[in-house]
């Protein structure tokens, strides 16, 4: 665990337009020069709509902020007629790092299938980005299936068609835990992030799984953070809705204090 670096990751879903985007990213990055955030430390990414992405490029540019910052979904394709789709190019030409790919808002409303999501992936790497994969199960699947079955079945159709050198990092949502206010506990989350890095260990080699980050995601607040960043395989969270208040978000970062 000593070798990963914590990321706490803000997925702001639908939420704020350009300009509520620029006013969250300044009150944010003040909040953590107030408390002398080491960005070394802990990694902080913030993940806007496409349409905030070159406001807050610029923020980050203009006042050399350290967050990173990361978009909601990409296409599979390299560019064409694909009316309203967002290419991998287009997003990495705005500094964008991470990319979050198989979300459950997007494998549940958009009918996403774990090999788009695996395109996907390719196309973040392909793109010099690094995809953050999104699995969990859902209240169904945890009850006929237990909790792990079905994010590992996620994660290796999502790693298939990438290269065995791609970096990547892994999301554990548990899809009922995700805005319910209803956490997974610590010892639940761990649990699948331990399978998860177990499967990496297989799929990819030693030095790829204990390198590679699993966050835990679902309702996560800097109420309940720091039992899940004590666990030794959960590397750090994705939060949503906390996400959106800075001083809460500020709070989750600084999940050590
Ligand atoms: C998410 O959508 O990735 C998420 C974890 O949401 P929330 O924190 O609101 O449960």
């Amino acid at each position: 665990k000593a070798q990963r670096t914590p990321l706490i990751a803000g997925n702001w879903k639908m939420n704020l337009d350009h300009l509520q985007a620029i006013a969250l990213v300044q009150k944010l990055s003040w909040g953590l020069k107030d408390v002398k955030h080491d960005y070394s430390e802990t990694e902080v990414a913030v993940f806007p709509p496409f349409t905030d992405l070159r406001s807050v490029q610029t923020l980050l540019a203009a006042d050399k902020l350290s967050l990173v910052l990361g978009a909601q979904d990409v296409s599979p394709h390299e560019s064409g007629a694909y009316t309203g789709d967002v290419s991998a190019q287009m997003l990495a030409k705005l500094d964008v790092h991470y990319l979050l790919v198989g979300h459950s808002e997007r494998r549940q409303g958009h009918g996403e299938s774990d090999e788009l999501v695996g395109q996907k992936a390719l196309a973040a790497h392909r793109a010099g980005m690094v995809p953050m994969i999104c699995v969990g199960e859902t209240a169904e699947d945890l009850e006929q299936h237990g909790a792990a079955a079905i994010p590992l079945a996620q994660l290796a159709a999502a790693l298939a068609p990438l290269p065995q050198d791609a970096e990547f990092v892994i999301a554990y949502e548990p899809v009922w835990a995700i805005g319910s206010g209803q956490a997974a506990t610590p010892e639940q989350a761990q649990e699948v992030a331990k399978a998860i890095r177990e499967s990496l260990r297989e799929l990819r080699g030693d030095e790829r799984a204990d390198a590679t980050r699993v966050l835990y995601g679902g309702s996560v607040s800097s109420q309940n953070v720091a039992g899940f960043l004590r666990q030794p395989d959960v590397d750090g969270a994705l939060v949503g809705g906390a996400s959106l208040k800075s001083d809460e978000f500020t709070r989750i970062i600084q999940f050590k204090k």
